[in-house]
């Protein structure tokens, strides 16, 4: 938005949590490289500020999932290496040398259409090479392996400088899968010595893996959720690792009612007032991200207490029941993050939306102004 906002609804992200977070990841795989995954807008909390603030605190690579994503975070003179973590589409190619993105490569045609046009630009550009250990996404799937090293071998336009793969279930501690993927993907890193190709870089680790599986770590981690100080489940806990939740979801009161038991409100009127006492209306809605599955179980944070959020939400507004306390206009309402000695975390939105964290900062709205501080 360009205009100052008139609407007192906000994402705010602390950046120094995002540095800290970055600090306690480097830590604990202190041999890595660490790669600060901010696709997808920084997972919701604004690419650019997120981005300079990991650097800062010495992640040296940043990935991203899209493109797009690169080239916005170029336009915004940020020079750091930046890994594509998915494989060009037909077409992307001019897009991706011209921005000096790293691709990942996981097919035969992907890979031919980069090196043409990098031998036509007299180009050796940096290339990773994906694989899929069993994660059964976007790598190459084991029966191409070989077909994709032998062209990689040919291809003089482009400089095999990392190969990876990506674990599917490394935030359960208790499962084999995650050896078993290691275990393939020593098979990968055998074949690719015997192709004659000399990656720099090998990878595997997330978030999950940086803090369940240290010891997987290789030359370089591609952390995202942790890097926002969320966990990856609820078996790798933020908390549980020293981790800062960087996110707030803030708004302030935009009227204060006085109903009396019994009033019925909002939409399908299926909340009525429990007592005679307060509404709030908040300025915030499911076009925000505060989607309907909250209602009636989430609380917010009024004058550092938690109150209930009541009523079927709405696409621009919620409302909260404050009982006796009356609420006053501008009055500051905390949706997740803290207020006073209170704490609301992503995580338990998660539990009540009955997902992951992730998807949570992914889904506040794009209306929903960025403020990093
Ligand atoms: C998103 C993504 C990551 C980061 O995962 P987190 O669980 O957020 O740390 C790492 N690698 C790949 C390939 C990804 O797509």
């Amino acid at each position: 938005m360009t205009a100052e906002a008139l609407r007192p609804s906000r994402v705010e992200v602390d950046l120094d949590a995002i540095r800290h977070n970055v600090t306690v990841l480097r830590a604990r795989v202190p041999d890595a490289i660490m790669c600060a995954v901010v696709k997808a807008d920084a997972y919701g909390h604004g690419a650019v500020p997120v981005a300079r603030a990991a650097l800062d605190a010495g992640a040296e690579w940043l990935a991203v999932a899209l493109v797009e994503e690169g080239e916005q975070l170029r336009a915004a003179g940020i020079d750091a290496p930046i890994l594509v973590l998915y494989e060009p589409l037909p077409g992307a190619a001019p897009r991706i040398l011209a921005a000096g993105l790293t691709p990942t490569v996981a097919s035969v045609p992907a890979g031919d259409e980069l090196d043409q046009l990098a031998r036509h630009m007299s180009l050796r550009t940096a290339i990773h090479l994906g694989f899929d250990t069993g994660m059964g996404r976007s790598g190459a799937p084991p029966d191409r392996w070989d077909d994709l090293l032998a062209a990689a071998a040919g291809w003089h336009g482009l400089i095999v400088d990392g190969v990876w793969t990506h674990l599917a279930r490394a935030d359960e501690p208790d499962v084999s899968t995650t050896a078993e993927q290691l275990t393939r993907f020593a098979d990968v890193l055998g074949r690719v010595t015997a192709a004659g190709l000399t990656p720099r870089t090998t990878h595997v680790a997330n978030s999950a893996a940086i803090l369940l599986h240290p010891g997987a770590a290789f030359d370089l981690v591609r952390a995202g959720v942790s890097i926002y100080g969320l966990s990856p489940s609820p078996d790798v806990t933020a908390e549980d690792h020293n981790l800062r939740q960087a996110v707030r979801l803030v708004t302030g009161v935009s009227m204060a009612k006085r109903v009396v038991a019994g009033t019925p409100a909002s939409y399908g009127h299926s909340w009525e007032a429990p007592a005679d006492g307060w509404v709030a209306t908040i300025p915030i809605g499911y076009a925000d991200g505060v989607l309907r599955a909250l209602q009636n179980r989430a609380t917010v944070l009024v004058g550092g207490q938690r109150r209930p959020l009541v009523g079927n939400a709405t696409m621009d507004g919620c409302l909260v029941w404050c009982g006796d306390d009356e609420p006053h206009i501008g009055d500051e309402v905390v949706l997740l993050g803290s207020q006073g000695e209170e704490f609301i975390s992503v995580d338990e939105w998660a539990a009540i939306r009955d997902t992951i964290s992730y998807e949570i900062t992914c889904t506040l709205g794009q209306r929903l102004p960025r403020v990093h501080v």
